[in-house]
């Protein structure tokens, strides 16, 4: 398989939230077959959908990798296993670490374990912000461009990290 650029979202909101999104941040850069291409700022930002939480760190990479989307998938998946993400099936809790692929080059699929591009960027500033550092001009195919996604919702809750 040849290379295709990816765009995964970083987040999280248990412990020293920095450290799990640049530890991962580093991990994904790690993984095989794989380059680190770009990483966007930190942001701080309000817990959103279960809002009685604490804030978020949140940040997007892109990335060029050989990896086929489920594969990807899976190696992101023990990333945040090895950060001691727990799953208890509780949508959209606390966590120390959660890695969603946001997009992939040319790829747009639905099954029962991804779905491609993820279907909920359009309504998260707190994916859009960080997107939109190093991919303003990416299309989301079914969503839009990311700028004109971002002009859409409203930031306020996200705040850019030093
Ligand atoms: P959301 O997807 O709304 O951000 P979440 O990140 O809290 O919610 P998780 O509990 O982390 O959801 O993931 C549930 C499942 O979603 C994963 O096990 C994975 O199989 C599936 N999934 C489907 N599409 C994607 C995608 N594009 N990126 C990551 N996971 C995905
Ligand atoms: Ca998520
Ligand atoms: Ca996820």
């Amino acid at each position: 398989m040849s290379f295709r650029r990816a765009y995964v979202a970083l987040g999280s909101n248990l412990g020293d939230s920095q450290r799990y999104v640049q530890q991962a941040m580093e991990a994904l850069a790690r993984l095989e077959h794989t380059q680190l291409l770009a990483r966007s700022s930190l942001y701080r930002t309000e817990a959103w959908g279960v809002t009685d939480q604490p804030p978020f760190v949140n940040a997007a990479v892109a990335l060029q990798t050989r990896l086929a989307p489920h594969a990807l998938l899976d190696a992101m998946l023990a990333i945040e296993r090895a950060a001691g993400r727990v799953r208890d099936g509780t949508r959209w809790g606390p966590r120390t670490l959660d890695l969603d692929l946001l997009h992939v080059d040319g790829v747009q699929l639905a099954d029962e374990r991804l779905t491609l591009p993820h279907p909920r960027i359009a309504e998260r500033a707190f994916v859009l912000l960080p997107l939109h550092d190093i991919a303003p001009e990416l299309f989301l195919s079914g969503q839009g461009r990311v700028a004109e996604l971002l002009a859409r919702v409203d930031p306020a809750g996200c705040e850019r990290l030093p």
